[in-house]
């Protein structure tokens, strides 16, 4: 799933998908060279690796400002760079590489919605670019599958196939961030895509480090969101170590709810990932987290679950967001009916919880929440594949 705000839903397809055959061509120019075990991947270099491998800060933002300003993504470390010393610039050529990321597919949306399917070393990834009214929302993958069982997300179908490098997740954001419209720019990133985040944490958290870091591409820390499925160590870790965002999906007001759909609930049960974020509130009281709850037909739509809500974000500085669950497959797992949504979204607004319904977009594409499993989402003929 992914949003301008976390918890906004991929974009909501009406019609006929388009192609943006544009793209393709010089998405082919940017198959990248596989790296070697050795070489470092430049798109997850900070600012301060720049400065030790430069030798200078000056160098260091120079050689920042390329990676990550706003240009056509390429395939090629260029020789030179103005403004850095050639025997400094060639020490970062020879140490590091880009990720070998080829863009295999892509899929439009009407509303513009954009999944672009990544082909790289050991898997196929899904990135998903959701433009909104004012701004645009890269969705990003962390994991090749998902470590990850959850009953109701596609993903999990595909099990596990490796980690992502920071260097990686941080090249989704700069190659899809290409596909923003130009009135609404990238200024978002949610790590909703395929994979659990908190097992993939050391990687996730340079890569955060990277999106959010001055010169470029300093996204504000606020708009930099990290979901989980309720890994606790890993949430505790993040929260202690890192300036972005975290989204909870909560997705039952029970164990027993919670644990049916996602099986790690019984490692880390509610009140423990609950209890987490109430003392985390406690030093950091303007921190906001946000909770996913995904709806389910008569699993955990109903009042009472409303109600059971609200106490137990008590004392959380929370923004709920409540998602229609998106089908998947042959799972019997339908969404709850848009008026038993309002009314939950009725009952907790009332009870002073800050709370929005993330309609679901991009599903004609398989790009909304929990449909990003490989699978070709159309025709070969509504694509572009290169
Ligand atoms: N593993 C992380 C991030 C990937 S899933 C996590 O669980 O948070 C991103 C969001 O999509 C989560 O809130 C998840 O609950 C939601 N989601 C997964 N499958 C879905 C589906 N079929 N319909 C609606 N939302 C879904």
């Amino acid at each position: 799933m992914a949003a301008g705000q976390p918890g906004e839903a991929h974009g909501q397809a009406h019609g006929e998908m388009a192609t943006t055959p544009g793209l393709a061509c010089y998405l082919t120019d940017a198959v990248m060279n596989a790296s070697s075990s050795t070489a470092r991947g430049l798109t997850g270099l900070t600012v301060r690796d720049l400065e030790v491998m430069l030798g200078s800060r000056t160098r260091a933002l120079v050689a920042a400002h390329w990676i990550y300003g706003p240009r056509p993504w390429t395939a090629d470390i260029p020789e030179t760079l103005p403004g850095i010393a050639p025997q400094a610039w060639i020490r970062v050529r020879d140490a590091c590489t880009l990720p070998s990321i080829e863009v295999t597919e892509q899929a439009v949306a009407a509303d513009g919605t954009t999944k672009l399917l990544l082909t790289l070393d050991g898997g196929v990834i899904e990135t998903v670019m959701i433009p909104a009214a004012t701004r645009s929302t890269i969705c990003v993958s962390s994991q090749v599958g998902c470590t990850r069982s959850c009953k109701f997300c596609s993903t999990a179908t595909l099990g596990f196939g490796r980690n992502l490098r920071a260097d990686e997740i941080v090249a989704q954001y700069l190659i899809a961030r290409m596909l923003a419209p130009v009135a609404t720019p990238a200024t978002n990133v949610v790590f909703m895509g395929m994979g659990e985040p908190m097992d993939n944490l050391d990687e996730v958290l340079v890569a955060v480090d990277v999106l959010t870091q001055a010169p470029a591409p300093q996204l504000g820390r606020a708009q930099v969101t990290v979901s989980t499925s309720g890994v606790l160590p890993g949430m505790q870790r993040f929260l202690a170590e890192s300036h972005g965002s975290l989204a909870l999906s909560l997705n039952g007001t029970t164990d027993a709810q919670r644990t049916a759909l996602m099986p790690h609930n019984k490692t880390w049960p509610i009140a423990a990932l609950l209890q987490l974020l109430r003392d985390d509130q406690r030093a950091h009281p303007r921190r906001i987290h946000f909770i996913e709850y995904v709806m389910f037909d008569g699993i955990n739509d109903a009042d009472d679950d409303a109600a059971r809500i609200v106490e137990l974000l008590t004392g959380i500085n929370a923004r709920l967001n409540l998602i229609p669950h998106n089908p998947i497959g042959t799972s019997l797992l339908r969404a709850s009916p848009t008026p038993r949504i309002e009314a939950f979204h009725r009952i907790v607004s009332a009870a002073g919880l800050r709370c929005m319904v993330r309609w679901p977009r991009g599903q004609d594409i398989a790009a909304a929440c929990g449909q990003l499993a490989r699978v070709r989402s159309r025709p070969a003929a509504d694509h572009v594949d290169s």
